[in-house]
């Protein structure tokens, strides 16, 4: 998972204000950052590095007038973390023509096409396939859109794309639509962002989703153009844990699938319990609608540090654990002597959970039950999120009951996968269903 940005506009926009929308985005990763511009007296200027948005800039230290640029905020899925060679924006060139790439998605095929691309002599400078894209893209000849259609006839997988080329600014999505992408406009700025919400706080007019296999060119005007829809599958898990809750993703209020998640959740449930608390952040709109659906009162009996990065996304196992102990802190207020529905969005490893119980518990709660807002994980995400291999998923090999053992929990439930289908037709669910509507060669499947 990554947020990327990209603006185009004449008279220009400062760095500091695409940085601004970039960290808006920080959730969706927090490895490594970067961007590429071009300025409005026709300089090429860039930098990347590890690290949060606002430390990488800080050690860029400039803040140059942009005619267009584009930038991201990393968490690897393909490729190795850290490596700075990953780290996003990519650069190439036509003959003098600068090109510019950030990328969020995961290409199936990537070990396919990376063996072609080397087979025909190319160097690969990374073991990033948003590098390949870009490869793709310039070995294409004609129009920007007729180069992606045809590079979208030969990936797999999910990209959304935000590229420069000369001074041109490009935005695109897959035919499946895995990862979301918002437009907005102010004045003669074009800006284009992973999430509606980051445009929001930093005052963009936002104007639209960008469809399913559609794409944007933008120069002195904006041409929009399709590069065809196959089967929409927008990612459910951007929903349940990915996205800011104040934004809107595929036509959705990310705030309102927690809350109706949460409630029906209670609806399906037949716990006594004295109070609801949420794992915050992830967990704290559902618990808002199990405790409203089943009268139990909302508290908050964790309290999390907003110092520390977010569990998941933390690249190790060991990092993720010692993680949680420094960022959530027990209220024993709440919790000493109370039947506790502890509530998160989703339960991937166990690991994280089975530490926040024993917490949970230290602090003084009789019962602690479990209550997850989506599915059991039971499959390895091949389209951009880092979900762990099968192994490692506690709904791959253990049944639901031995996972409330293994969380130390005294009992565990969560959102029936049926309620969840019905309630997300054109979405893909693979990671809750372990069927792939789209081929993960075996080379690829972990
Ligand atoms: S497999 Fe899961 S995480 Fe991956 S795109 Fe599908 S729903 Fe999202």
């Amino acid at each position: 998972m990554c947020g990327i940005v990209g603006v185009r506009s004449e008279r220009g926009v400062r760095l500091s204000r695409v940085v601004s929308v970039l960290q808006g985005l920080q959730h969706r990763g927090q490895e490594a950052s970067g961007f590429v511009g071009i300025t409005t007296d026709g300089r090429e200027v860039g930098f990347k590095d590890v690290g949060l948005v606002s430390e990488v800039f800080r050690r860029y230290g400039a803040d140059p007038l942009l005619k267009v640029a584009v930038a991201h905020t990393r968490y690897s899925t393909q490729g190795e973390s850290y490596r700075p060679e990953n780290v996003q924006p990519f650069v190439g060139f036509i003959g003098e023509r600068l090109l510019a790439l950030v990328h969020n998605g995961n290409l199936t095929n990537y070990p396919q096409l990376k063996a072609e691309l080397q087979r025909d002599g190319v160097i690969l400078r990374s073991t990033s396939d948003s590098e390949v894209i870009l490869l793709l893209y310039a070995r294409e000849s004609g129009a920007p859109e007729e180069r992606i259609r045809r590079l979208t006839s030969k990936v797999e997988g999910a990209w959304t794309v935000l590229m420069i080329d000369g001074d041109r600014l490009l935005a695109f999505r897959d035919p499946y639509g895995f990862r979301p992408l918002w437009m907005g406009r102010e004045g003669d700025e074009v800006w284009f962002a992973s999430e509606d919400s980051a445009l929001r706080s930093a005052e963009i007019d936002v104007v639209e989703e960008v469809g399913i296999g559609e794409g944007y060119v933008v120069d002195g005007r904006v041409r929009k153009f399709g590069v065809g829809v196959k089967v929409p599958l927008p990612c459910s898990f951007e929903l349940v844990y990915f996205a800011r809750p104040d934004s809107n993703l595929f036509g959705r209020s990310v705030y309102e699938w927690r809350l109706r998640a949460g409630e029906v959740l209670a609806e399906v449930d037949s716990l006594e319990a004295d109070v609801v608390v949420p794992v915050p952040d992830s967990g704290t709109i559902y618990a808002i609608g199990y405790a409203r659906r089943s009268g139990i009162p909302f508290q908050m009996g964790l309290i999390r540090s907003h110092y520390v990065g977010r569990s998941f996304i933390q690249p190790s196992q060991d990092v993720r654990r010692r993680t949680v102990r420094a960022k959530l802190f027990p209220v024993p207020f709440v919790l000493k002597g109370r039947r506790v529905v502890l509530i998160d969005d989703s339960l991937v490893r166990g690991t994280t959970m089975r530490e926040i119980v024993r917490m949970v518990r230290d602090a003084g709660a009789k019962e602690v039950h479990v209550r997850i807002g989506s599915p059991p994980v039971i499959s390895p995400c091949y389209f951009g999120i880092d979900t762990p291999t099968r192994e490692e998923l506690a709904a791959s090999r253990m049944d639901t009951a031995r996972i409330g053992e293994f969380i130390e929990a005294d009992s565990i439930l969560y959102l029936p996968l049926s309620r969840f289908r019905e309630a997300l037709p054109n979405f893909c669910v693979s990671c809750f269903t372990g069927e792939y509507a789209v081929k993960v060669p075996s080379d690829v499947r972990v």
